[in-house]
């Protein structure tokens, strides 16, 4: 799958009717790591300091259950400071209404988004993939999700297709007739994908994980949208990969951020 939206065969704002022909339909998400900085070892450094100062790492590694123990008391009584001397940087390419989720995160987390004003936005566009649960049962607050029939996802792809194409057409229309991409875009719909840098420690993004994803492990259940539990999902396995202990020992304390 590629992170690059499907690529145009005419100037940046120049007039090319083929486009909203060209738009590109999605139903995944793209998350890459795109670099890090972070290990167990950086929240054993952290808290040992307080109590032992510096430290050598092969200190740390002697005793590994030791460090696994301290981990978990970190975690369970919500010493959180330990968790964010470490940094992973990803790089998203979601729809715009995942972004305007997102960024909702306010605390150890930073962002870049590509710009709607510097450059044309690609028609490439969110439509749900046959799994995407599509109707909605309950009341708000105690509601659950079910699957659609065949003639529903059949519906609902055909109409945000059209959907997409003519608002993309009108984009293109006044790109053409000159019009500032800054204020041509305003037609644009949130199912549009954009992509962003999103730069984040193990604190910030178990905070986020705890809020974004469903979890059997969680003592507090959430009750996120798919599409941003599918950027949580694949945060989290990267996440997982680097700091094992750490993830670990979330999951035991039921996925609260320390
Ligand atoms: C399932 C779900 C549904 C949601 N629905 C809606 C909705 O309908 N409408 C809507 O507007 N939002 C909605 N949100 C967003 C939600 O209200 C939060 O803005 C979002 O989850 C970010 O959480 P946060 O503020 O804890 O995170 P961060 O902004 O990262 O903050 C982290 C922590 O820092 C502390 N903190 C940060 N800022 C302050 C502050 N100003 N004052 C005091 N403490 C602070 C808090 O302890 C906070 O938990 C929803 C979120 C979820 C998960």
């Amino acid at each position: 799958m590629s992170q690059t939206p499907a690529a145009s065969t005419q100037s940046p704002d120049g007039p090319d009717s083929s486009d909203s022909e060209l738009a590109r339909f999605r139903s995944e998400v793209t998350v890459e790591l795109v670099k890090h900085s972070a290990a167990d070892s950086d929240v054993l450094w952290a808290a040992r300091v307080s109590t032992a100062g510096e430290q050598s790492l092969e200190e740390l590694q002697k005793d590994p259950e030791r460090s696994k123990g301290l981990i978990n008391y970190l975690m369970r009584d919500r010493h959180g400071s330990p968790f964010e001397h470490n940094s992973m940087t990803f790089f998203i390419s979601a729809p715009i209404f995942v972004f305007r989720e997102f960024m909702r995160h306010r605390v150890g987390w930073s962002y870049n988004e590509e710009s709607g004003r510097y450059r044309r936005l690609e028609p490439v566009f969110y439509v749900p993939g046959a799994d995407r649960k599509l109707v909605q049962q309950g009341r708000p607050g105690k509601y659950e999700f079910v699957e659609g029939t065949t003639e529903q996802h059949e519906l609902t792809g055909r109409v945000m297709e059209d959907s997409y194409r003519q608002a993309y057409a009108a984009y293109q229309e006044m790109l053409a007739a000159g019009v500032a991409r800054e204020v041509a875009r305003a037609v644009l719909p949130v199912g549009l994908y954009s992509s962003m840098y999103a730069t984040c420690n193990a604190r910030s993004l178990m905070h986020f994980l705890g809020l974004r994803t469903q979890h059997e492990q969680a003592q507090v259940p959430s009750f996120p949208q798919r599409e941003i539990e599918m950027v949580g999902e694949q945060m989290e396995a990267h996440w997982a990969r680097l700091m094992p202990l750490t993830y670990g020992a979330f999951n035991a304390n039921g996925r609260i951020a320390p």
